[in-house]
């Protein structure tokens, strides 16, 4: 939160070469976050084992939720894959990662071998599936602890990328250096399906201050029972072209067109998220969905950063680093949150 802005971890920022990567285990090349919402997957796999060319092939599997990326690492000798699922579709999932073990080392291996493959999962799905990977690859999910890594995905990131953190204020993106010296104490907001706001102290000292259940599971599951949109996607695109003021009540809707000045409050502020629902003879059906979508967007995103601006406070932190999949890469998410904070 410098200068009051907010600041916004982009995860796929290019890692330098001096990262750390010791304790990295090569023969547990897939590692899970099973979330609420969704699965996130990454797998490593050598310059010789030929996954590149099925990971290509899985590229672009369209309607199934995935989107793939990779990223090369030659000090690593390799390429880290990275791809997502919505939990909901983990067969889908499983799929992939049945089709996509012949490339990866293990597939090389003896199936003896094969039985000793370990992947590192962690999010709540790692206890509710472990039985289920059990029974299909017959491997052991070794779970980690999902706040534990959080942090210190963060804190690595945040050390080892240059420029890894960016402010998004009124449509422009730029991006802050951080000195790794000067790093801690922070607010490490988490927007997944719920959110979380983790104070950061060091490297696994941190505590969880607060959060809400007002999240990204929130949009997606109201706004799918409000526009009857199908996909996540679908809806933030749809909440881009609405209007929020066609239901929103604002203060100059209650003001007669002004501001109200004394106590700083614009004629444009909201002044009650779905207000004008309540004075008008309307049903859901007369409201077009994408100005629900778009005022739905703007209720939680202003809520999130009005409650992480209030624990930033609360606990005197000058910097609130934001991410989850609810911010990324949708930058008017990330406007309005820092609409919030700044407000
Ligand atoms: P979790 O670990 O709880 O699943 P994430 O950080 O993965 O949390 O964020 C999940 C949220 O991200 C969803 O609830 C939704 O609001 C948002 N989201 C962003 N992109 C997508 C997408 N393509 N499909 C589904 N949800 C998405």
């Amino acid at each position: 939160m410098e200068d009051q802005s907010c600041s916004i971890v982009e995860i796929e920022g290019n890692l330098s070469s001096n990262c750390d990567f010791d304790s990295y285990d090569h023969n547990s090349p897939w590692a899970l976050d099973i979330g609420g919402s969704l699965i996130k997957l990454v797998y490593f796999c050598g310059e010789d084992s030929g996954l590149e060319k099925s990971s290509e092939k899985s590229v672009g599997v369209e309607g199934v939720g995935l989107v793939t990326n990779s990223k090369n690492y030659p000090f690593l000798n390799g390429k880290l894959h990275f791809a997502k699922f919505e939990t909901s579709k983990i067969n889908e999932c499983l799929d992939f990662i049945e089709s996509n073990l012949h490339g990866s080392r293990c597939r090389d291996q003896e199936v003896s071998d094969k039985k000793k493959l370990m992947i590192k999962a962690t999010g709540g799905g790692a206890y509710k599936y472990a039985d289920l990977f059990k029974e299909k690859f017959g491997v052991r999910l070794d779970k980690e602890d999902e706040m534990d890594c959080l942090v210190a995905g963060s804190n690595f990131l945040l050390k080892a990328v240059p420029c890894e953190t960016f402010t998004y204020i009124e449509g422009q993106k730029e991006f802050v250096k951080i000195d790794s010296n000067d790093l801690f104490p922070y607010l490490l907001v988490n927007i997944g399906s719920g959110v979380s706001m983790i104070k950061v102290d060091g490297d696994g000292k941190f505590e969880r201050v607060s959060g809400t259940s007002v999240g990204g599971g929130t949009f997606w599951g109201l706004g799918r029972l409000l526009t009857k949109c199908q996909s996540f996607d679908d809806l933030l695109e749809l909440s881009h072209q609405g209007n929020n003021r066609v239901i929103d009540m604002l203060v100059g809707d209650i003001y007669g067109g002004s501001d109200y000045s004394k106590i700083g409050l614009s004629a444009t502020t909201i002044a009650s998220s779905f207000g004008k629902a309540i004075s008008e003879k309307k049903e859901l059906e007369d409201y077009k969905p994408e100005d629900v979508a778009r005022s739905l967007l703007r209720l939680i995103s202003n809520n999130i950063g009005q409650i992480a601006y209030l624990n930033a406070l609360r606990y005197g932190l000058k910097r609130i680093i934001f991410g989850g999949f609810f911010i990324r890469s949708h930058e008017y998410t990330m406007d309005t949150i820092s609409v919030g904070v700044q407000f």
